[in-house]
């Protein structure tokens, strides 16, 4: 039997692409979501607005070198798809029609105005050595009543790559999650969860985040009996009352993510590291070693000549 040199480098192209496509595989970050109700839970801010409307400014950094304009509309579906989440929670779970009257109200500009309830900006860098990855929020309160808000999102993350579009939603989302009086919750699957993995495809508000929301504005019912606020808001973390199921809530069209290449678990996994790879400056190394390696296999060995010796 005669192996042929063609078959052999095939065999080792087909080792080298399968090595490849399971290293990618490797970083697979999404696992598989469980939901069970009972064991999830969210804790709260410990503090409220007396107020139901919150006004939010946005300013942007037009001017900025770093600046992507790409980031205000994400921030700006992140605040639209909060808003749908409580209107549909209010709407669909009897007892919580009083959280229709709760929502953001967006505005923006390039320069700072008083009189909003929340500030929010963007910064180019990871925002230093908080739960947070790439946002921050800051709340000033007095005796348990929010007086004002800021949010800080940063645009690129701590090895300098910028934040894929999924990614500034995604973080925006639990940055007005906090601003609404939720903190944290135990499962991973959730905007509020504290760690976040860039780069991440979309993410959507639960039942039990608005639960958490509809917790701090209980207040709506019963106005009269808000003062002290640590008196009726929960310390301890809440977990959904068993009429309401642990569900995603629906986004419309105007607000979800636009499926790009980054919102697919396998593609977003692939361009990070391509990405990763460019800004370290491995990725030249790489693809040197790479093509070595291609060449070796591909290289046609000399055959040895044969003398034939005259008798
Ligand atoms: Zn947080």
């Amino acid at each position: 039997m005669i192996k042929s040199g063609k078959t052999k480098n095939f065999f080792l192209l087909f080792l080298l692409c399968s090595g490849l496509f399971l290293a990618i595989g490797i970083f697979e970050i999404n696992p598989a979501q469980v939901q069970n109700q009972n064991t999830y839970h969210i804790a709260l801010e410990g503090s409220t607005w007396n107020r139901t409307i919150l006004r939010i400014l946005l300013t942007t950094p037009n001017h900025a070198s770093w600046w992507n304009p790409s980031y205000l509309n994400d921030t700006l579906r992140a605040i639209g798809q909060w808003n749908e989440a409580i209107q549909y929670f209010a709407s669909n779970f009897t007892g919580y029609a009083f959280l229709s009257i709760v929502k953001f109200e967006p505005s923006v500009s390039s320069q700072i105005q008083p009189g909003f309830n929340i500030y929010l900006n963007w910064t180019e860098n990871e925002l230093g050595n908080t739960e947070d990855i790439g946002g921050l929020t800051t709340t000033t309160e007095q005796g348990n009543v929010v007086i004002n808000c800021s949010i800080n999102l940063a645009t690129h993350s701590q090895v300098g790559i910028p934040f894929f579009d999924s990614d500034m939603q995604n973080i925006a989302l639990h940055e007005l999650g906090h601003t609404l009086g939720i903190l944290c919750t135990n499962n991973t699957g959730e905007i509020m969860t504290p760690l976040y993995s860039p780069p991440s495809s979309a993410k959507l508000i639960s039942t039990l985040d608005v639960y958490g929301v509809a917790s701090a504005f209980s207040w709506i019912t019963s106005f009269n009996s808000f003062y002290p606020v640590n008196k009726w808001l929960p310390s301890q973390p809440v977990i959904l009352p068993s009429n309401i199921p642990y569900e995603f809530l629906p986004v419309s069209h105007q607000n979800a993510q636009p499926q790009t290449l980054a919102n697919n678990s396998y593609a977003e996994n692939i361009v990070f590291w391509v990405e990763f790879l460019t800004y370290t400056g491995i990725l030249p190394i790489l693809i040197l070693v790479i093509s070595i390696l291609i060449f070796v296999a591909l290289y046609p060995k000399k055959k040895k000549k044969k003398v034939r010796l005259t008798p």
